[in-house]
């Protein structure tokens, strides 16, 4: 049993910025534990063609770690796993790193007021703290499809790419239209015979306007940092100015939906595939997608969008309900990720042996998605109701962790046992949330991943992040129980 005082469950930018903060305030007694061989969440395991963030890297990496290297304003997945891994050496995170440490059970022990975490390796240790930043998009989602096991060729996730897959002058299906389909189709259409991309959904698509960052800019963002500065700032405000059009004002949309037209009118001359590909719910309502280049890649003629449901996967292709057998040698998954079951099979058990799963029957919740009552000493980085439709989660994790190291220092200073969220702040908070989330454009009426079973919005954050940085800024008594310390 080792025993530390704070444990972080996950190396992505959410541990890895929980490493650097806590080291910034001299707090060193901690370990990352990590299931794969490698720093990155995401942009570790996501290696596909064409993989790059969709929101403006300036505004996409921490405020503390500017890189006046980038090479574009849409950065691409390499560049953005070599920056994480230069925070680890920058900050001095190696020490802390443990690999292949896969976390099963977190169990808080009240007599010791620790917890007890046990790792798939065996490996066990002892925390004060506990910060799990497993991300939201660390388990890929594959549709259980009739006759699956039937196909003879190789079939794989987008965020599992097989590199050993020769995709060259073969017949791709690809399933799913999201975010990471429109990065690696146009990349398939160049190399692949054919492509069938079996569409379910068609989805809004913006101009991406990529644009590289030449050696003069880079250099002057390194010369004159403030110059780095300003652009985060801009670019931050530009973004937040669009959260009305998301939750109050949901008729600004259709603003946004005529450029998304012009966008689609301008790359697809073929009217009857422009169709296919005009979504019929409201812009945003869905994950709104940037993308210069998918429209032109599936207006090319080796692409064949299906929108015919898909019925069953043959040894040699895919049916659909139309009975056509649409053949392929292999098979790409762009079907996203499972979202709302937040913390998956990790076992985190709080007080009276009760689980987080006993605590979300009715659908995960949280405290600014960061602490739960019952579940003393333990944060969640991107959490519950933390997710965006407009701007960067780099951004949330850094306000969150503002609100991790004012718990911990409140601990410290008043000499608590523990701490917790109270149970009422906790309520009022969560009522609040659901009340704001109505007059939301992601519940008008589609269906996404933003919603879980029940048809709740436990992924998004519905409001500006200025007001979820505010609401974490300081450690408000009313708010939280310091066991032992008289309020
Ligand atoms: P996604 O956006 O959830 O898209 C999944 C796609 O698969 C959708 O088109 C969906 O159709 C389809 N699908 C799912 N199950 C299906 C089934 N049984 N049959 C047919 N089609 C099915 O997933 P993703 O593209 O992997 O992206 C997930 C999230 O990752 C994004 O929203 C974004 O937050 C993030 N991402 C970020 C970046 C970045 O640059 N930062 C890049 C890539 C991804 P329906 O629409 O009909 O459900």
């Amino acid at each position: 049993m080792h025993e530390v005082e704070v444990v972080i469950i996950g190396s992505g930018f959410g541990g890895l910025g929980a490493g650097v903060r806590l080291r910034e305030r001299g707090r060193t007694d901690f370990v990352i534990l990590e299931r794969a061989s490698a720093v990155g969440g995401v942009w570790r395991d996501n290696t596909y063609p064409g993989c790059a963030c969709d929101v403006r890297v300036h505004l996409y990496s921490f405020s503390f770690f500017a890189n006046p290297d980038w090479s574009h304003t849409y950065a691409r997945q390499p560049e953005i796993l070599a920056y994480l891994e230069r925070v680890v050496t920058t900050f001095g995170l190696g020490p802390h790193l443990k690999f292949g440490h896969e976390v099963v059970d977190a169990v808080w022990d009240e007599a010791q007021a620790r917890w007890l975490v046990t790792c798939a390796n065996g490996a066990r240790f002892r925390a004060r703290f506990v910060i799990a930043a497993l991300g939201g998009l660390s388990r890929p989602a594959t549709p259980r499809l009739e006759g699956l096991e039937r196909f003879q060729g190789p079939t794989f996730h987008s965020a599992q790419w097989r590199p050993d897959v020769p995709l060259a002058g073969r017949r791709v299906g690809v399933i799913g239209t999201g975010a990471s389909a429109i990065q690696f189709v146009p990349r398939l259409v160049e190399q692949a015979a054919e492509v069938h991309l079996f569409q379910r959904t068609p989805a809004w698509i913006l101009p991406r306007n990529d644009r590289p960052i030449g050696p003069l800019a880079q250099r002057l963002f390194r010369a004159l940092p403030f110059l780095q500065l300003l652009l985060r700032w801009g670019l931050y405000w530009l973004h937040e100015a669009r959260v009305p059009a998301f939750t109050k004002a949901t008729w600004l949309m259709t603003l946004a939906a005529r450029l998304a037209r012009k966008h689609l009118e301008a790359q697809v001359p073929d009217a009857r595939l422009r169709q296919k590909l005009t979504p019929d719910y409201t812009l945003g309502c869905k994950r709104v997608l940037v993308s210069d280049d998918f429209y032109p890649a599936v207006a090319r003629p080796n692409c064949h969008v299906v929108t015919q449901p898909i019925a069953a996967v043959t040894e040699r292709g895919v049916r659909t309900a139309d009975g056509r057998e649409h053949p392929c040698d292999v098979l790409v998954f762009g079907t996203g990720f499972v979202v709302t079951d937040v913390v998956g099979p990790l076992r985190v058990v709080g007080r009276q042996g009760v689980t987080l799963s006993d605590a979300w029957r009715d659908g995960a919740k949280a405290w600014f998605g960061t602490a739960v009552h019952g579940f003393p000493n333990f944060f969640m980085l991107t959490g519950p109701n933390t997710g965006l439709g407009h701007s960067s989660m780099v951004f949330m994790i850094e306000a969150q962790l503002t609100f991790v190291l004012k718990a911990l220092e409140a601990v410290s200073s008043t000499g608590a046992r523990w701490w917790q969220v109270r149970d009422d702040a906790e309520a009022r908070f969560n009522d609040g949330l659901q009340r704001r989330l109505r007059t939301t454009v992601w519940l008008s009426g589609c269906q996404s991943w933003y919603l879980d079973e029940r048809g709740k919005n436990v992924t998004l954050w519905p409001g500006f992040t200025f007001t979820f940085r505010a609401g974490l800024s300081r450690f408000d008594r009313t708010h939280h129980h310091l066991e032992g310390v008289s309020t």
